[in-house]
């Protein structure tokens, strides 16, 4: 039997109820939580499935291709407190992290599991220049690119996680570069994501592609995505549970909830109140908001140890959750091209209408009788996926 074998064989036994340590699905508890609610309910728990990598039965490989290391930083400024640690332990158990690892060279390359349990890969990967992103050396002495990497490490691990909108989808290297800065074409580089490029496949895996437990690349989306969204990834499956994912294969549980319908502005956006100017009173839609497109659990969760998210101190959400970030939603400060308006009238359509008709004097909440928000039942063609802003029963300050 070989050592992945051994590996997967270990897997198995740990992943039989009753034999184990505790099988809690994170991610499920994760779902409409409010900030820091699970990781510090279970923090026991947590550490407990995390034990298992520390204890050097899982290898972990974090690569980063073109990435600003947002996402590391990201983590590392976790509310929780030992994920510092618990990186710091995958890093002595033989995993690889370009930024944190203190090992260089060859001794960081050596370190690196050739059939990782879990790969993490940070940053786009570049196709059309694989030079412009790689780690370490190839047999002849050459720069080995991250684009290789992937393809020699993805098949032979676990699991595969996205991490970050650029890993996942392409993020801001794989932009058109609208403006043309520096004479240079669209995405020079040929930036795409693992398994997605934009809101399409393929990305550089393919859209077939599986990891060793059946699944496809997990992705976190988000520029950066929430610390809690990995940990609480890695803990589950490493628990043994499967996690649901939605049409861009991102865990239901941070991915399902629509920004706009937990906005604390939403009260401005149902009357048609809109700011006109950043910082001003009022819905940020003017202001360049793509909420109403944006999917993500932020407005619950929170950032900076649960004490803010970008709506609430003033800033429009820029979409940065979502697939096809950057260009999707950018120039960020002007009002967003509206979107998604095929289909019948949802809640978040009959708001538009009413924006529209805070133009020409007709309120927003007259626009939503006349075509029924409040009683609309929310369908599978909406571009909102949680309950409505009226039916969820909660009270949004304005
Ligand atoms: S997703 Fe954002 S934070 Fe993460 S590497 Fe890309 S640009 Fe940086
Ligand atoms: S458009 Fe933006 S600012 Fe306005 S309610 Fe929706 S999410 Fe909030």
């Amino acid at each position: 039997m070989t050592a992945a074998e051994t590996r997967t064989e270990q897997r198995r036994t740990d992943r039989d109820p009753g034999r184990g340590p505790t099988r809690r699905n994170f991610l499920q508890l994760a779902a409409g939580a409010t900030a820091g609610t699970v990781i510090t309910r279970y923090a026991s728990d947590i550490a407990h499935a995390l034990e298992r990598t520390t204890a050097g039965d899982m290898e972990v490989v974090w690569l980063q291709g073109q990435s600003c290391s947002g996402c590391t930083i990201s983590v590392l400024q976790g509310q929780y407190p030992t994920l510092e640690e618990t990186l710091r332990e995958f890093r002595l158990d033989v995993t690889f992290h370009p930024t944190i690892m203190p090992e260089q060279g060859d001794a960081a390359i050596d370190a690196m599991s050739a059939a990782p349990d879990v790969l993490i890969v940070e940053g786009s990967v570049p196709t059309e220049i694989p030079s412009a992103a790689t780690v370490g050396r190839t047999a002849d002495g050459g720069s080995k690119s991250v684009y290789d990497w992937v393809q020699e490490l993805a098949p032979e691990s676990e699991y595969v996680i996205g991490l970050g909108n650029c890993a996942s989808f392409g993020g801001w290297p794989a932009a058109e570069n609208k403006e043309r800065l520096y004479d240079l074409g669209s995405n020079v580089t040929g930036a795409k994501g693992l398994q997605f490029e934009q809101q399409d496949q393929p990305g550089v895996l393919g859209p077939d592609f599986t990891s060793g437990v059946g699944l496809p690349v997990i992705n976190l989306g988000g520029c950066p995505p929430h610390p809690d969204y990995l940990l609480l990834t890695i803990a589950t499956v490493l628990n043994g549970h499967v996690p649901e994912l939605d049409e861009y294969n991102r865990p239901k549980p941070f991915y399902e909830p629509l920004v706009h319908d937990n906005c604390p502005l939403r009260g401005y956006f149902d009357r048609g109140e809109f700011a006109e100017k950043p910082g001003g009173e009022g819905c940020l839609i003017k202001q360049g908001c793509a909420g109403p497109y944006t999917h993500c659990d932020d407005q619950s969760r929170l950032w900076n140890d649960g004490t803010s998210v970008c709506l609430n101190v003033g800033a429009p959400c820029i979409g940065c959750m979502e697939p096809g970030f950057w260009d999707r939603f950018q120039p960020f400060d002007a009002e967003v091209e509206r979107q998604s308006f095929a289909g019948p009238i949802t809640p978040e359509q009959a708001g538009w209408i009413g924006l529209a008709g805070a133009g020409i004097g007709i309120g927003a909440h007259v626009a939503r009788k006349l075509t029924g928000y409040g009683s609309f039942e929310n369908d599978e063609d909406s571009i909102g996926s949680g309950e409505s802003a009226e039916t969820d029963g909660k009270e949004r300050s304005e």
